[in-house]
């Protein structure tokens, strides 16, 4: 029988009514004909709970025992779902992620997984088991003992598992009815998306339209798996959600699919640095050692041998950025006269797979904030994004100003 995979996020199992409705669209399912592999969250708030526990009992805390506790959340929703199928007849049991097993890598806290063999499951599924629940966000380590893959990691539980049993879909279940084209509380005008290629929603996803954990959206793309993102709290219907997918499945052809922010960025500049083969290591070597995630690079052109150079990072990574450069310095590997922060800039981005092919696209965005008398500060571009770093305090005005004028709020 084909297998689907339906995850369910934090929000849709928060409480024995929510479980319930969940697992009437499990049931659903079943009667369809499919073999279901249900992937659960912990209870909304439970993992940030037990992080607090372990948080308070011990700074320091071993890693290994971080995932024993941290983990547990999902063991809970787990076992609570297949005892509500089990109630309504439907031939269910529940997994913990080393009893599948769950094979990770041994970076506790932030493991990936390296493989799940799908024998003992198909085993369950050829005695007549309809519905295997699988705790998500956990696995075993080479040395046995119990990993968690980084926040939001059952997202990435779900795709492992359609990618392993060749699953027709692999559908995610939360508490928005899909992706829009921006941030709905922006813009009312945001439109949900019935399609976007896996390239744009890692765009998206990495900008901070936080409904998929982005390396999920990775694997599925590596893997082909297609993903449907939609709401537990609607009702069923086969067109509803949005369908993340391969870019050969989607016809529409615009230049822009959306409009994503990320709020908290912030804008350094080293003035007046050495131009000389080097420098750019000299400052981002540092940088990258600290843990700062530099994404934007501007370096000026040169006068009489000096330069400066510009890059952007989260907000609350100044410091740790302010302390690498002067740390460098004080070591002699660079030289730069005063390092200006501002911290009072956010990033917009337009996101699209059209772009490859149609021209214009940043003019028009730049127009549009001109007209709107927004200066742009920093520009990047890839294949499929432009992304301008503009003051905060316009960032609402901006996502609805290029919302409006690449007319998104209309279905194309
Ligand atoms: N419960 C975990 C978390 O809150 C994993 C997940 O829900 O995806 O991060
Ligand atoms: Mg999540």
């Amino acid at each position: 029988m084909p297998v689907l995979v339906m995850k369910f996020g934090g929000t849709s199992v928060a409480t024995l009514d929510r479980i319930k409705r969940a697992a009437k669209r499990v049931g659903l399912e079943v009667a369809k004909g499919y073999d279901v592999i249900v992937i659960v969250s912990a209870m909304s708030g439970k993992t940030n709970e037990l992080v607090g526990w372990v948080n308070e009992t011990s700074p320091l805390y071993d890693a290994r025992e971080y995932d024993a506790v941290v983990s547990s959340g999902e063991n809970v929703t787990a076992g609570l779902m297949a005892l509500t199928l089990q109630e309504m007849d439907v031939p269910a049991r529940s997994w913990q992620g080393w009893q599948v097993p769950v094979k990770t890598t041994s970076a506790h806290s932030s493991a990936r997984i390296e493989e799940i063999p799908p024998a003992n499951i198909m085993r369950k599924f050829g005695e007549g088991m309809r519905v295997a629940v699988v705790a998500g966000f956990q696995g075993v380590s080479p040395e046995g003992r119990i990993t968690t893959l980084g926040r939001g990691g059952s997202d990435t539980t779900a795709v492992a598992f359609a990618a392993a049993f060749e699953a027709e879909r692999c559908d995610i279940y939360t508490d928005v009815d899909g992706v829009y084209t921006t941030d709905p509380r922006i813009s009312s005008k945001a439109r949900k998306l019935d399609k976007i290629a896996f390239e744009e929603m890692l765009e998206l996803a990495s900008l901070g339209a936080k409904v998929l954990q982005t390396r999920s959206v990775e694997l599925a793309m590596r893997y082909k798996v297609k993903l449907r993102v939609l709401s537990s709290f609607e009702e069923p219907s086969d067109s509803a959600g949005t369908l993340v997918c391969d870019e050969e499945e989607i016809m529409e052809n615009r230049p822009v699919s959306g409009i994503a922010y990320s709020r908290d960025e912030a804008k350094m500049t080293l003035v007046s640095i050495a131009d000389r083969p080097g420098i750019a290591a000299a400052i981002f070597g540092p940088l990258s050692e600290a843990g700062v995630n530099v994404d934007m690079i501007i370096q000026n052109i040169a006068e009489e041998g000096r330069t400066d150079m510009t890059f952007s990072c989260p907000t609350d990574q100044v410091l740790r950025a302010e302390n690498a450069l002067k740390a460098a310095r004080d070591r002699g590997e660079i030289n730069y006269g005063e390092l200006i922060a501002d911290k009072d800039v956010c990033k917009i981005s337009a996101v699209g797979i059209g772009m490859r092919s149609q021209s214009g696209v940043a003019a028009k965005m730049f127009k549009t904030l001109s007209d709107e008398g927004i200066n742009i500060k920093v520009i990047a571009t890839s294949e499929i994004k432009i992304s301008v770093l503009i003051d905060r305090k316009y960032m609402e005005l901006a996502v609805q100003a290029l919302h409006d004028a690449f007319e998104l709020e209309k279905a194309a």
